[in-house]
């Protein structure tokens, strides 16, 4: 097949120059991995902070699922955690299409282009022929023994002729040594001869992830690629097809994985949390991200000691030389303490907002205000589905053990709640007007004139009115949002309960 020269001119022409050029290239799994987020984030700092160009690219040529779904929860997470895109599939770009499948028959042009040149070749052994020798042999069976590499023209040709289907293998050199560099790695070395002949592309004509990646980040113009570094062992081969092809190689950038523990990578298989997982379980998505930022990079100089980032701060501070070669251990208990940290951070109608959902899930009664319940809760709690189990008690008393009354360090026993409650009730019922203020200075007063500590009265006021030992907020606090009638509704039950 002759070269197609002006083609590939024009798909030159097209690359543009001159400026950092990132991409995020997820493979559309339905769910987003915290180490994909890790790589989405870094890759879009990158970009941001050399106020570059990110790019979205949809890797989809191994895909046997539903990609569309799949594709939208990469939209989502990254809209929701303001990781916007220059270039990509939903908006163009000068170097689309940006999905893999879109592109499928670029890369067998390339893939004829490197046959051409005697860096590739055509392999007519079927999988499973290639497999047998191989172990008959003694060969690994994973690495290919390069025997097609060896047929004559005239050998290709009858095989082309008999309609065999065929995969491209790249030919690797079987002597001397590839070094290639990593920022965080630093130089490696490996032997050519270690060095398998991979499949470029497959007998259906797509091509594997190896090679289509080498080819987008070439025609997209990337600058630096950002991935996990189970990509490492593959990179010896992605500088040889660079250097077939005489492109520039990019700067790569690997990431050590995000661990469960000392030994596990985290895995959604065996039950580790994705992005949605934690949205789910009551994170927020700022806290999520500031800590995924963390896992794996750390800030220099004066910031060293600084933990929390603002997406903009991190674009000021990101710098790749502090992405780090040991792996990263994902600590929920770290997590929740960043989570607690955003969430006291919001202004109180933004924790209202988020909160809100939580707490209707539990308080469904519609006279009972959402956004007091909230104010309550800002300072008390680290997780939002935390909320709904501590506030369910504003819609219905739940049955309570009448030893709550009994408290030592309230100074208040089932005798003296009686008391208690004897008196705040027809105080409470007198009260001209039912606020915060009102309510806490004739509570107080009453403490004053009954000669207790005020907590001998709160105390009471408090268990009756929650019916639990632990409420976010205080007597006061609660009997207002209560409500005088359902209050000193409360208040006579616990009085009837003791007796
Ligand atoms: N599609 C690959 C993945 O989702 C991307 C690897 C890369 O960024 O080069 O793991």
């Amino acid at each position: 097949m002759a070269v197609d020269k002006a083609f590939f001119d024009e798909m030159e022409a097209r690359i543009p120059k001159g400026k950092v050029r990132t991409r995020f290239a997820p493979s559309p799994t339905g769910y987003m991995h915290v180490g994909n987020l890790r790589t989405a984030l870094y890759t879009w700092l990158i970009a941001r902070h050399a106020g570059g160009t990110f790019i979205l690219r949809i890797e989809d040529t191994d895909q046997g699922r539903l990609v569309e779904d799949a594709t939208d929860v990469i939209y989502k997470t990254m809209a929701e955690c303001g990781l916007n895109h220059d270039e990509g599939p939903d908006m163009g770009g000068p170097v689309g299409p940006y999905i893999q499948s879109e592109r499928r028959d670029l890369y067998g042009k390339y893939a004829e282009l490197l046959v051409e040149k005697g860096f590739a070749y055509r392999c007519f052994c079927g999988k499973d022929d290639a497999a047998e020798e191989n172990v008959a042999e003694g060969v690994s069976i994973h690495k290919y023994d390069g025997r097609c590499s060896r047929l004559s023209q005239e050998e290709i040709q009858a095989n082309l002729d008999a309609g065999k289907p065929f995969v491209i293998r790249q030919k690797i050199p079987r002597e001397g040594k590839t070094t290639f560099h990593d920022v965080t790695f630093g130089d490696i070395t490996v032997d050519n001869d270690t060095l398998d002949d991979q499949v470029l592309i497959k007998s259906d004509g797509l091509p594997t992830y190896n090679f289509a990646n080498v080819v987008d980040d070439h025609l997209m113009g990337i600058t630096h690629v950002v991935r996990g570094s189970e990509y490492l062992s593959s990179a010896p081969k992605y500088n040889l097809l660079y250097e077939a092809f005489g492109w520039e190689i990019p700067t790569y950038v690997h990431c050590s994985p995000v661990m469960r523990d000392a030994h596990n990578k985290m895995s959604k298989r065996h039950g580790d949390p994705s992005y949605e997982d934690l949205i789910a379980q009551g994170y927020l998505t700022t806290a999520v991200l500031n800590y995924v930022a963390l896992l794996g990079w750390a800030p220099k100089g004066d910031l060293s000691e600084q933990e929390i980032f603002s997406l903009d701060q991190l674009v000021e501070a990101f710098d790749i030389a502090g992405i780090s070669k040991s792996p990263a251990i994902f600590d929920l208990a770290k997590l929740d303490y960043f989570n607690a940290t955003y969430l006291r951070a919001l202004a109180p109608e933004d924790f209202s907002r988020v909160a809100e959902p939580y707490i209707r899930q539990s308080v469904k009664n519609p006279s009972i205000d959402a956004a007091a319940i909230a104010a309550l809760l800002q300072a008390r709690c680290e997780k939002l589905t935390e909320i709904p189990e501590k506030v369910d008690f504003f819609d219905g008393l739940p049955d309570y053990d009448v030893e709550f009354y009994v408290n030592k360090k309230s100074k208040t026993d089932k005798d003296i709640s009686k008391a208690m409650l004897s008196a705040a009730i027809p105080v409470l019922e007198a009260l001209p007007v039912w606020d915060t203020d009102p309510i806490h200075d004739a509570l107080i007063d009453l403490a004053a004139k009954l000669e207790v500590k005020n907590a001998t009265l709160m105390w009471p006021v408090r268990i009756a009115a929650a019916g639990k030992l632990v409420t976010p907020g205080g007597a006061v606090e609660i009997c207002r949002i209560l409500g005088r009638d359902e209050t000193l509704r409360r208040l006579n039950h616990g009085l009837s309960l003791l007796g």
